[in-house]
């Protein structure tokens, strides 16, 4: 490897402003990578960058297995759901076999964004209502529909309520003994805005990971709380698993780890490890009522490509055993951080669980003040010493951290050491 040429790097960059628009980055630098593999991004500074931020790649980047099977069902038939081919039969019938057992269907589609556009298309129809209620700070997707349901975007349009996060360190009633009560209390209060608003609720829409909220802890028996009151005022639940689904959260789905039943899944991000692929999972007899309102097809959704992706990731998180290791490793993960805090004043709590993890940061442990400013300074810390985080929570001072489910202690162990040392560089600035 040589140095990058700074120039040619300087024009990639005006081109990039140029043709795309300057897509966001949280870097003073944009980071350039030609290839990668496993938890490892390779820069064309020659350099190898361990990513933990990066939830797409579940089963590592690059994995052979997955490659293969794009490559091989690319050059035999890519078709679309208008004609009959195995592969998609083949895919949907083991996505079933996954989950629990009154989700029977997929619908196929090509984003986490666009599965979650359908899921709400589909319990407008179904409860006949609008009503929508989410988490404060949640993200559920990037079209008009699901923009309006992603308050950190900024939108708060009247059909919307919201719950508060409900968070065991920080909030309202965090700490407290009957927390879960306390907390879905909420739903009550969502659910009478809308009333007085004239809506009645149609779902309940939660990433039970908590990702945009800042990795959230959330108190046991919490979310079937809230459930139970969304049912009884006739809205559905839909489970978006686009971050805590396939392993994330140490079992196959987030909402089953986390105590609540859907009525629907949505998936993207990790499903196709890189290639486009979403989907929405329900009951056959809720796509049946839907359908009889709406022709349903998505032209890329399903292909046989697609699903041969989708195929060889479960391949993968089984052969490898990689729902296990998200366990054993994720935990290994935070009992490090927890270890390190014992160092480190700057951290204030450590969360997650399976291959998820958070630590927020404070610059007083008692006032729980955030160091947000240092957080961000830290993410350019670990940057530079090739180690790549990302941060979340309505306070940005906490970490999202959802390396691979690859990701094993040998590689918890240098991001530990570079945490340590970017939280003594910091704290000597
Ligand atoms: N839901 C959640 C919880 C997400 O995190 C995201 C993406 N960050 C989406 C939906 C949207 O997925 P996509 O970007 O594939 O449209």
């Amino acid at each position: 490897y040589q140095q990058p040429d700074s120039q040619a790097e300087a024009l990639l960059k005006e081109k990039r402003k140029q043709l795309l628009g300057d897509p966001w980055h949280f870097y003073q630098e944009p980071l350039h990578f030609e290839r990668a593999r496993g938890p490892w991004l390779y820069g064309v500074d020659g350099k190898a960058y361990l990513d933990l931020y990066n939830n797409v790649p579940q089963v590592g980047h690059c994995h052979p297995h997955v490659a293969r099977a794009i490559g091989r069902q690319a050059k035999v038939l890519n078709t679309n759901t208008r004609y009959m081919y195995q592969s998609v039969l083949d895919y949907a019938e083991r996505l079933v076999a996954l989950t629990p057992e009154h989700i029977d269907t997929c619908i196929f589609v090509n984003s986490g964004s666009e599965a979650n556009d359908l899921a709400v298309q589909i319990s407008r129809v179904l409860t006949g209502q609008r009503g929508a209620i989410v988490v404060e700070d949640a993200y559920h997707g990037v079209t008009d529909a699901t923009m309006d349901l992603s308050p950190c975007e900024g939108r708060r349009p009247d059909y919307v309520s919201y719950l508060g996060v409900p968070c065991p360190y920080r909030g309202p009633h965090a700490g407290k003994p009957d927390m879960a009560e306390l907390y879905a209390q909420d739903a009550d209060k969502a659910i009478v805005q809308l009333d007085q608003r004239g809506f009645k609720p149609s779902y309940f829409m939660v990433d039970t990971a908590y990702c945009s909220s800042g990795v959230v802890d959330v108190p046991e028996g919490y979310l079937a709380k809230v459930e139970a009151k969304v049912r009884a005022a006739g809205g559905l639940i839909i489970a978006d698993e686009v971050q805590a689904g396939f392993g994330r959260l140490g079992q196959m789905w987030g909402h089953v780890a986390r105590g609540m039943k859907a009525d629907m899944i949505t998936l993207g991000k990790p499903v196709g490890n890189g290639h486009p692929l979403g989907v929405v999972m329900l009951n056959k007899n809720m796509l049946a009522q839907f359908m009889e309102t709406t022709e349903l097809f998505s032209t890329f959704g399903g292909n046989a490509v697609s699903c041969a992706a989708g195929m060889a990731v479960l391949d993968v998180i089984e052969n490898e055993n990689l729902i296990a290791n998200a366990n054993s490793t994720g935990d290994y993960l935070r009992a490090q951080l927890r270890q390190l805090a014992q160092t480190q004043p700057l951290i204030g709590d450590v969360r997650g669980q399976g291959m998820l993890a958070s630590v927020e940061f404070v610059t007083d442990r008692l006032s729980k003040a955030p160091a947000s400013e240092q957080t961000g300074q830290l993410l350019e810390l670990m940057r530079q010493q090739q180690v790549l985080i990302g941060r979340s929570g309505p306070l940005k001072n906490s970490l999202k951290l959802r390396p691979s489910l690859v990701f094993q202690p040998e590689h918890v162990d240098i991001f530990i050491a570079a945490l340590d040392k970017s939280l003594s560089q910091l704290s000597v600035q």
